[in-house]
């Protein structure tokens, strides 16, 4: 580890000059504790809607290299703009693509993973006390073609940043103030945390907490690297440290956080044969057109007619495709009818102190039933409960959860983690 932090402000902190010169003194603040500094950038605003939508207006369906070649010119406009604020404070920086860097990604366009960072060019201007100013987002492959890391990709790209420089945290500066409890536009009284585990955050993260690019906290996961989360417009307050665990694993509450999603769609198919290969053609069908699933449920097998039901939610925005692909495969599975429910939503509770700890799901299961909300479906991992309502009661059941597990900012006890004092 060395005394290096990398800083990354996204769409919101950079949206106009003013902005910029606002970010320029942020980073030049890190530089003055006496680290080195490497920020990298998103593109201004809303640029890469506004790019998006001129490739949407000019083709249907734009070819993907030709989409990333357009959507990574975002990013090259922020690089420019801010080194030259830092560099009119009298600061020596430095703007730096992906291709100049050698971030490689995997030959795939619009979706790309990040393979390997070079960091020579990198380590050699940190050398000379330059801050190097980095466009999120972008990568380039082996044989020198532009690729993007999917939408909200540059959190990804500053953390695998941090990672290959060994950083001693990466700081993620955004428009919210950090992670809470749960959605504060739902539950007012939400409490923001001090410190979150890479595994609640990412739990979290896929139920709607939409802070983080999931991918930015895998590999943070991945790397041990601290990951903390701030809002660039207000720096008294400190954010969030996301880190691999509690310093105090035994006095942490069960539960961190609830959260509802509202994206999903539960599919039931009805009534097929009770016999091996089944579950496997619907769902590697689906996967290979890369559906994603959750939640999936079988139910016991009908004696009478050796028949089951295989019920499992997917995003909204896939159930057209599922259900072309249902019509082809069904004389293979031999469904008797797929029912669809698209009023649904999903509840969860997070939190890494649920583990070892019994009650917590009966607490959670209690609560729902005092308000009479009927559960659909319930599916469980290590730092998560998640049960299926109907969705006009979902934030009924968000916000007498979040009472139940006492996550109020008037009752909480905050987890007291080292969040850096600056
Ligand atoms: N500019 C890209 C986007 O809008 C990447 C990012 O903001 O993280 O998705
Ligand atoms: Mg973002």
């Amino acid at each position: 580890m060395r005394n290096l932090v990398v800083q990354k402000f996204g769409g919101t902190s950079v949206a106009d000059t003013d902005k910029i010169k606002n970010v320029a003194n942020s980073v030049i603040r890190e530089k003055k504790l006496g680290n080195d500094v490497v920020v990298v950038v998103s593109a201004m605003g809303h640029t890469t809607d506004y790019l998006m939508k001129m490739a949407k207006d000019i083709s249907e369906v734009p070819s993907s290299r030709e989409l990333d070649m357009l959507l990574s010119t975002g990013e090259g406009v922020s690089i420019a703009l801010l080194s030259m604020a830092i560099q009119a404070q009298g600061y020596d920086a430095v703007s730096m693509n992906a291709m100049q860097i050698g971030i490689i990604t995997e030959n795939v366009h619009t979706k790309a993973r990040i393979i390997d960072i070079k960091t020579d060019k990198l380590n050699k201007y940190l050398s000379e006390g330059k801050i190097i100013v980095v466009a999120g987002f972008q990568g380039v492959t082996e044989d020198g073609e532009i690729t993007t890391l999917g939408r909200g990709g540059s959190d990804t790209s500053a953390v695998a940043i941090a990672s290959a420089l060994d950083a001693k945290r990466c700081d993620i500066y955004t428009d919210v103030e950090g992670v809470y409890t749960t959605d504060p536009r739902i539950v007012p009284n939400a409490s923001k945390l001090d410190v979150v585990t890479y595994d609640e955050m990412l739990e979290l993260a896929s139920v709607g907490a939409n802070v983080l690019h999931p991918r930015s906290v895998e590999t943070a996961k991945q790397f041990n690297m601290p990951l903390r989360v701030r809002s660039s417009f207000n720096l008294e307050n400190r954010g969030n440290l996301i880190k691999g665990e509690y310093d105090d694993m035994e006095i942490c509450r069960p539960v961190t956080g609830v959260a509802v999603d509202m994206s999903k769609v539960r599919i039931v198919v009805c009534d097929v044969p009770d016999e091996p290969g089944v579950a496997a053609k619907i769902f590697t069908t689906l996967a290979d057109e890369h559906i994603s699933v959750d939640t999936i449920i079988q139910s016991y097998a009908r004696l009478h007619n050796n028949t089951n039901d295989i019920a499992f939610t997917i995003n909204k925005t896939d159930l057209p495709r599922a259900m072309e692909l249902f019509d082809k495969i069904n004389d293979e599975i031999k469904a008797d009818k797929i029912h669809i429910d698209d009023n649904i939503a999903k509840v969860s509770i997070v939190g890494a102190g649920m583990i070892d700890r019994p009650g917590v799901a009966a607490t959670m299961f209690d609560t729902l039933a005092n308000l009479n909300i009927n559960i659909k479906m319930i599916s469980t991992s290590e730092v998560k409960i998640s049960c299926l309502v109907d969705a006009d009661v979902a934030n009924d059941a968000l916000r007498a959860l979040h009472k139940a597990f006492n996550l109020g900012c008037d009752v909480i006890a905050t987890v007291k983690g080292d969040l850096p004092n600056i």
